[in-house]
């Protein structure tokens, strides 16, 4: 596995990698854990040689703290990497992608002002940013990103799209632990109390689900996630948004086709986010 820290080390490798056939790409912030390893086994299955990039992105951040506390573990990300069998990775300095005097900005301009982009204001502006960086940068063939960060999907294939980006994008299924837990790199920030309390997210949207599978409104069932966070002392409940998962689009009443579900949740200073579909 290469390491490479500076852009024309990872350009290096890449033309060499892309004599011998295609790349996948998978660009995360660190802390990986299994959801990270899947998206990678999907690159793999599918590609030649796979390339990741951890880089925790500033300018997606619009809270210091959240920044500064986002956890980091190069060792053992470098070891799991290894062992996950990928061909490269590309651990760039944050004045490498953003070089003196950048003023160049990519932004969805709807899609990252609606539902999360509005309490988090320039958050999807700096993914879709960093993102068509990485992707000039490494010039993959295909790129994996998790449905767990349901908007930030949305956002990168509408981007993809807009701009004419030569590659191919894939949305892999959330990966979660044993009582339902989305993985999650804030997940070791939670207290032991809070963990405890986690799984309300996945159990709202389970029920949500079947209530809407079995007739009940989007009303209704945003209403029970919502009664469901409530009752759970630990969580705040920050959003709960129910879309049309082709066009993003908010939706009421009794639609037909896939809609998405997202939930936000806060913990004390730590934000979870959890995503289900539900096919009606
Ligand atoms: P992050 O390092 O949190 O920016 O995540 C890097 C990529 O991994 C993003 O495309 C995420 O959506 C994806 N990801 C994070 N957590 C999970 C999970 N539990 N299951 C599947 N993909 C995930």
């Amino acid at each position: 596995m290469k390491i490479c820290r500076s852009i024309s080390e990872i350009r290096a490798l890449i033309a060499d990698l892309k004599q011998t056939g295609s790349v996948g790409f998978v660009p995360t912030m660190g802390a990986l854990h299994d959801g990270h390893l899947m998206l990678i086994r999907r690159a793999r299955a599918q590609h030649d040689s796979t390339i990741v990039s951890i880089f925790v992105n500033p300018t997606q951040f619009e809270n210091a703290d959240d920044l500064l506390l986002y956890p980091r573990d190069e060792a053992s990300d470098l070891a799991a990497l290894r062992a996950a069998g990928v061909a490269g990775v590309f651990l760039p300095e944050a004045d490498a992608i953003y070089p003196e005097g950048a003023e160049t900005i990519v932004e969805t301009t709807q899609l990252a002002n609606v539902l999360h982009g509005v309490v988090r204001p320039g958050h999807f502006r700096g993914v879709a940013t960093v993102v068509t960086k990485l992707f000039n940068i490494v010039q993959p063939d295909a790129a994996y990103f998790g449905k767990k960060d349901y908007q930030q999907l949305a956002v990168i294939r509408r981007m993809v799209h807009d701009l004419h980006l030569p590659l191919s994008i894939h949305g892999i299924d959330t990966v979660r632990d044993h009582d339902g837990v989305a993985l999650s790199s804030r997940n070791v920030r939670l207290s032991p109390a809070q963990r405890r309390a986690a799984p309300v997210l996945h159990t709202a949207l389970t029920e949500a689900r079947a209530r809407l599978m079995a007739g009940a409104s989007i009303e209704d069932a945003a209403d029970l996630i919502a009664e469901q966070i409530a009752a759970e002392p630990l969580a705040r409940l920050e959003a709960v948004d129910m879309v049309d998962a082709v066009t993003f689009a908010p939706v009421s009443g009794h639609p037909e086709g896939v809609v998405g579900m997202m939930l936000s949740v806060a913990f004390g200073d730590i934000l979870l986010i959890d995503q289900m579909e539900a096919e009606l």
